[in-house]
């Protein structure tokens, strides 16, 4: 558990234990209930805000928990119905996170650290390595900001851990913050609606099994060969396809539910026949979906996006081996937060043009 400067926890995060203090102010229990629902129904800014609790128990609240350490640096909107938001962490890092609206759907992205040690060579992400994890409290606050950009009434519908960073090395601050997310009395996002997507390191994966194998996990391959693999995703070298399908299989079993498999397409570099075949045969037998992400731009990386013919080429080859497929819509690219473009430095600026 992590309090922020001063100690404090936010209110929300499941080790501040409102009960307990609740009941050592000699207040009734339920006002915990009453508390959740003026933060997440009532939009509360502040403990000051929730008016028919008393007074002294609302300055008590406030001395002992905190509800924002983050502010919004920039917020972003794009004509999809993308909105990303920039957030200022209180040690002056920033992170972003994402609502995307899609029929019905409101899924928030959300980002579990400050930038991202895997080094994935294609993310926007990792660029400057990772600096530290989040704690709950900051993942918890990205949702309620984003869960805020809806009109009154609305819900999120959706949740995905596919945001800045890799999960499953902060697993012990995102579950406590995924279990707000997934409460009635909060955000009520069942957990067949929340992702938690990973590079791949199956000793997490395990951990994830032992603690609670109910959410859905995307494994993100973008090759199906070693050699290959490791050259786009260096942590791979270390671990290999093997271990990481292997994990992958104990984690089904355990869910029961489709796994699905992350493949980023590369111009040239993923994005062939073979490449489709040598997936297919290595995803053979298992209850897969694989998710095609085509490639979105990241300024100053070499990758390009695929043809639409080699998407179309790709996706055929699958199909026709019996894979599951479904090709990621592109959403809130235009301000760089579609998957793999969101970064802990405010984008660099543009050239500054030439004093004469
Ligand atoms: N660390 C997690 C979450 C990453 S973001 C993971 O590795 O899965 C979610 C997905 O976006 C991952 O599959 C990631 O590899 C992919 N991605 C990263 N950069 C991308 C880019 N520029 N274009 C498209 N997808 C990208």
């Amino acid at each position: 558990m992590d309090g922020d400067a001063d100690g404090r926890l936010h209110v929300l995060d499941p080790a501040a234990d409102l009960e307990a203090f609740l009941i050592a102010a000699a207040a009734p229990a339920w006002r915990a209930k009453a508390v959740r629902r003026w933060l997440v129904a009532g939009r509360a800014e502040s403990f000051a805000d929730m008016t028919d609790l008393p007074r002294d128990l609302r300055q008590r609240l406030e001395s002992r928990y905190r509800i924002w350490t983050t502010t919004v640096a920039a917020h972003k909107t794009t004509e999809d119905g993308t909105e990303k938001l920039l957030l200022e962490l209180a040690d002056g890092q920033r992170i972003e996170c994402v609502l995307l609206r899609d029929g019905a759907r409101r899924t928030v992205c959300i980002s579990s650290q400050v930038g991202c040690a895997m080094g994935c060579v294609f993310c926007a992400s990792g660029i400057d390595g990772v600096v530290r994890n989040l704690t709950t409290g900051e993942i918890l606050e990205q949702l309620l900001r984003l869960a805020r950009l809806l009109p009154e009434g609305e819900r999120l519908s959706h949740l995905v851990v596919m945001g800045m960073g890799e999960p499953l090395a902060n697993l012990d601050r995102l579950l406590p913050a995924l279990a707000v997310a997934r409460d009635p009395d909060c955000l009520g996002i069942s957990q067949r609606r929340i992702t938690i997507s990973t590079v791949g390191l199956p000793t997490a994966i395990d951990r994830l099994v032992e603690v609670d194998a109910g959410y859905n996990l995307a494994v993100s391959l973008h090759a199906a060969d070693d050699e290959l693999r490791t050259r786009l995703v260096p942590v791979n070298k270390a671990i290999g396809l093997d271990a990481i399908l292997a994990a992958a299989d104990r984690y089904w079993e355990a869910s029961g539910r489709r796994l699905t498999f992350e493949y980023v397409l590369l111009r040239g570099v993923n994005d062939t026949p073979a490449d489709a075949t040598t997936l297919a045969r290595r995803l053979a037998g298992r209850a897969a979906l694989v998710n095609v992400i085509p490639y979105n731009t990241v300024a100053g990386m070499p990758w390009q996006e695929p043809s639409r013919q080699a998407i179309e080429r790709f996706l055929g080859v699958l199909l026709e081996q019996g894979v599951n497929v479904q090709v990621r819509r592109r959403k809130g690219a235009r301000i760089d937060a579609a998957c793999g473009q969101l970064r802990r430095l405010a984008a660099a600026r543009s050239p500054s043009p030439p004093s004469s």
